[in-house]
């Protein structure tokens, strides 16, 4: 965040302009509390701001506030489309790949307005005018906060703003234990709590909100899940049978993949996830340690993310991806073994 930058960034928000602000595919807590969080921002300095996800996010994001007004492309894109046309300032937030924005992307190429991307993952692309990336950051919300600071804005930091901030700090962080989370992790916290998250409430706003389909479809997953001892590695499969036989809603398998890694001397976990509307395998990568999840999946399975979490794709099918994710494995036993 270079002192320019931030000159740049102030010029361009100096007067109300129509502001777009947009979360990467699938959103998570840190995609829609960052964008949220800016957007209530930029609204009380007199901005016309709109966050629009690219497709529908888990339920248990929705009492986020500002939820009612999210615009979700996918369900009316030609209105989507407009507002992209007639945006002056799209920010990009949580990604820095235009091609994360899903359906969204090729509009977004050809958008006039000026792009500023607040992101923390590796390799950041050069779409943006402005590019706020440090993957040192253990999530978006935390730059964002950052970057309101910058702007001089701390004191205007709302207590619904710091619900929507602490809210993707804390589920980018699995709840403040992840590497990532530092001494300025918790002091950002320790403000936002001052300000209004009310941090016990968003705990059981966000992981305690299981239906019991979700709870027999974790079942299911776990009684799927295979542990490879010599590989430390152990992965999950979920059929779309397996999914519709448990009414599946998106968001249900969140954090599924994190249960290989509690299992001890396991550093490599892994849930490949059918999705036949679609016609791929969702994949999630997890690991501990120095193993890199990202690099993997960009090498094999189109993807990326951080090093201990990434996320990719593949379009064959669940048994023929798991028998290709298998004959990698010999290849990288050092590596796991390290
Ligand atoms: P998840 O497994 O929860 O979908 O994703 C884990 C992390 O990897 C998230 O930070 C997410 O943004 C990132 N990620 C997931 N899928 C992809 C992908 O296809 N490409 C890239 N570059 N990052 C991804
Ligand atoms: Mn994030």
């Amino acid at each position: 965040m270079t002192k320019a930058d931030i000159a740049s960034l102030s010029e361009l928000l100096a007067d109300p302009k129509k502001i777009l602000i947009i979360p990467h595919k699938n959103p998570d807590g840190d995609a829609m509390g960052s964008t949220l969080a800016l957007c209530h921002y930029l609204r009380g300095q007199g901005h016309k701001a709109r966050v629009m996800a690219p497709n529908e996010y888990p339920k248990f994001l929705k009492w986020l506030p500002g939820n009612d007004q999210v615009l979700v492309y996918d369900r009316n894109p030609e209105a989507g489309n407009r507002y992209i046309r007639e945006a002056a300032v799209i920010f990009t937030l949580d990604f820095n790949d235009l091609d994360r924005a899903h359906t969204m992307s090729p509009m977004l190429k050809e958008a006039t307005g000026t792009f500023v991307m607040v992101d923390h993952h590796e390799e950041p692309k050069d779409y943006a005018q402005i590019t706020f990336s440090d993957p040192k950051k253990g999530s978006t919300c935390e730059m964002v906060y950052d970057l309101i600071c910058a702007l001089g804005g701390q004191a205007r930091i709302t207590s619904d703003m710091a619900q929507c901030l602490y809210t993707g700090i804390m589920t980018d962080s699995g709840s403040f234990r992840f590497p990532s989370t530092t001494g300025t992790t918790h002091r950002i916290v320790a403000d936002l709590i001052d300000r209004g998250a009310d941090n016990s409430a968003i705990h059981q706003r966000i992981y305690d909100t299981n239906n019991p389909s979700r709870l027999q479809l974790l079942g299911k997953a776990l009684n799927n899940m295979v542990i490879l001892p010599e590989f430390r590695t152990a992965y999950i499969t979920l059929s779309q049978e397996e999914l519709d036989s448990a009414n599946y809603k998106k968001g249900d398998t969140e954090g599924f993949v994190n249960y290989g890694l509690s299992l001890k001397n396991i550093i490599f976990a892994v849930i490949f996830i059918e999705n036949t509307e679609e016609g791929i395998i969702k994949i999630s990568f997890r690991s501990q340690g120095d193993f890199e999840v990202n690099q993997f999946s960009k090498h094999h399975f189109s993807g990326g993310g951080h090093m201990n979490a990434a996320g990719g794709r593949s379009s064959a099918s669940l048994e023929d991806t798991v028998s290709r994710f298998l004959d990698l494995l010999p290849q990288y036993q050092d590596k796991l073994n390290a």
